[in-house]
């Protein structure tokens, strides 16, 4: 006979732990199933997000950000160290051991929330049966009241492209190279080529990041990605746009990349490639063909506003249903889904996902960018503040960037801000919190930013709406 649940949840990444634990934590009686195996081949909770995704490249960003400013900034600011180093392989040591404790941590948080963990493959049919294969191949049969999807996504492979062991990588490959490519190519200018890009080439490497379209960062405000292409030029990474890679070959230990851009077609030779042009939802083997659950024409799995599928009782939730692919969405959905099914009734906020480019300086952004508000003819009113007039931008030799707050010229309400500087991904929560609260930009004006701080940038954006900044010469007449 089959063993059964109140929730069953199919992949242990951020969205599916997610719900686990909140399911858990609702008194519901709850299992979770992850088929991660780690180098060692070791079961791993935590998914993309904490193996191979935002934690290790967050490590190695920092690490390297660290470099940087050790090497190139530390005696504009009186520290005198001699030359310096990087240990590659010791970043990389570092990187693992960050990982291997927050993998093991969730295993933990599981375990003492009461959920149960099988360690192996799921595969959901009718009614929400589900044939769970272990690591070893044993078969159990399990079933649930409710069953959430949390199989997350893969990166995209493209035919011009073909991975290689160690020449051609992927992400999770370019989080692991163990010395530094002298000459490096990046396909795809996208948030995850931009990370990578970067921490190479704070380490050595010269790189040239070819993007097919011929506008750079287009989520974002533009404004914002004139300003970042300046700065990452600054750096020396080499951004070309309009750049379709079209072909791969490798000759001895070198890359020959073919692609078109305006002129015509071009080679380059490079030591490695990074193959960074997006990721797709993973759903291999998972759906029996009576399962219930749809897939759309993209290959996500179809779910309604509240994440439910086209079966009875399925729920999907993260990487593998609609949406930006960011950890943090499908976190919400997660705990969305388990307290609907305990009987609750949240929903998430899809205007407000924070979006945040990890990369120096780093980029963040809520809410609605200028261009759409001035393609969908929207009336609204900008204010913007550099952070070079910010005092502790410049106590901490750091002043690159501007903060941007949009808000609707007839009301007042916040739209959309938009932060391009040093700590913008901690800084961004604040303008999550105000604009969830519906707040104004006088409300904003109004509230109290300790002195000196990144976030008085922030405030000063928001004053500067009305024209009432501080610092900065107010180009708008003061009312
Ligand atoms: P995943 O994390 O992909 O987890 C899905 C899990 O399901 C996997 O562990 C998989 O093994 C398991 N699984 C799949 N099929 C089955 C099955 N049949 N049976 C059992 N288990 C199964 N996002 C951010 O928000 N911030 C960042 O800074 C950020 N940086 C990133 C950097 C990189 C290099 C990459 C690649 C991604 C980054 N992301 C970032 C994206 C983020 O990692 C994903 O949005 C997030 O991991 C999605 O979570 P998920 O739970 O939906 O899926
Ligand atoms: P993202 O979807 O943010 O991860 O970004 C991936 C980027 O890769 C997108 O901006 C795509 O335009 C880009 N891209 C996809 N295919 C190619 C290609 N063949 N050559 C260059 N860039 C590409």
């Amino acid at each position: 006979m089959a063993t059964s649940y109140d929730v069953i949840v199919i992949g242990g990444g951020p969205a599916g732990y997610h719900a686990a634990i909140r399911a858990a934590q609702l008194g519901l009686n709850t299992a979770i199933i992850e088929k991660w195996l780690n180098e060692a081949g070791e079961p791993a909770y935590g998914g993309t997000c904490l193996n191979v995704g935002c934690i290790p490249s967050k490590a190695l960003l920092e690490a390297s950000h660290k470099f940087v400013e050790a090497r190139d900034h530390f005696d504009e600011i009186g520290i005198k160290i001699g030359s310096i180093k990087a240990d590659v392989p010791a970043m990389i040591r570092k990187k693992e051991e960050v990982v291997g404790n927050l993998t093991k941590g969730v295993a933990g948080l599981l375990k003492s929330n009461g959920v149960t963990t099988y360690e192996g493959k799921a595969r959901l049919g009718a009614g929400r049966e589900v044939t769970f294969t272990a690591h070893d191949g044993k078969i159990e049969d399990l079933t649930a009241e409710h069953v959430i999807i949390a199989t997350g996504s893969v990166p995209v492979e493209i035919p011009p492209c073909p991975l290689t062991d160690d020449l051609i990588v992927d992400s999770t490959g370019a989080l692991a190279f163990t010395s530094v490519p002298q000459k490096l190519g990046v396909i795809g200018a996208g948030i995850i080529g931009l990370e990578l890009g970067s921490v190479w080439s704070r380490l050595g490497s010269e790189v040239v990041l070819l993007e097919a379209l011929e506008d750079f960062l287009p989520p974002a405000d533009q404004q914002i990605a004139k300003e970042a292409a300046k700065q990452f030029k600054k750096q020396g990474m080499d951004v070309r746009l309009g750049a379709r890679v079209t072909g791969t070959e490798i000759k001895g230990k070198k890359v020959t990349v073919s692609y078109t851009d305006a002129e015509g077609e071009k080679t380059e030779v490079f030591d490695k490639i990074i193959v960074a042009v997006g990721r797709r939802p993973y759903t291999e083997e998972l759906l029996s063909g009576d399962s219930g659950v749809t897939l759309d024409e993209r290959g996500f799995i179809y779910v309604n506003d509240y994440c439910l599928t086209d079966a009875p009782g399925v729920y999907a939730v993260g990487d593998v249903v609609r949406g930006p692919m960011l950890a943090h969405k499908g976190m919400e959905e997660g705990v969305m889904v388990a307290e609907r099914i305990a009987g609750h009734q949240p929903v998430v906020n899809y205007d407000l996902v924070p979006s945040v480019i990890y990369t120096h300086p780093e980029i963040a952004w809520v809410g609605q960018t200028e261009q759409a508000l001035k393609s969908a003819g929207e009336k609204y009113e900008v204010g913007s503040f550099p952070m070079a007039a910010s005092g502790r931008a410049m106590a901490s030799n750091d002043t690159a960037g501007l903060f941007k707050v949009i808000a609707d010229s007839e009301t007042d309400r916040v739209l959309g801000i938009h932060i391009i500087g040093a700590h913008a991904s901690e800084i961004i929560a604040e303008a999550v919190i105000a604009m969830e609260f519906g707040a104004s930009a006088e409300d904003l004006g109004l509230t109290m930013f300790a002195h000196p701080t990144l976030s008085e940038g922030l405030h000063e954006a928001a004053l500067s709406v009305s024209g009432h900044a501080i610092h900065v010469a107010n180009r708008k007449k003061k009312k």
